[in-house]
């Protein structure tokens, strides 16, 4: 049930901002990825980015 703020985010993006996102996720930096959310919106770290990416966050934790 709690996940990181990466996906909390995501839930609350529509089809296509979440396609983009998820583009982004694939090809960017961390930092490029937190810049562009920061800058619509959703302020995060780096670090938050980097550890979903790695799988290093709540959201691997929680199978559901
Ligand atoms: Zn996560």
């Amino acid at each position: 049930m709690s996940k990181c703020v990466f996906h909390r985010i995501q839930t609350t993006l529509d089809a296509e901002d979440k396609a983009a996102l998820n583009a982004l996720l694939n090809t960017a930096p961390h930092i490029t990825v937190a810049r562009e959310l920061s800058a619509a919106g959703y302020p995060m770290s780096e670090h938050t980015v980097r550890r979903h990416r790695k799988h290093d966050c709540m959201c691997a934790a929680v199978t559901v």
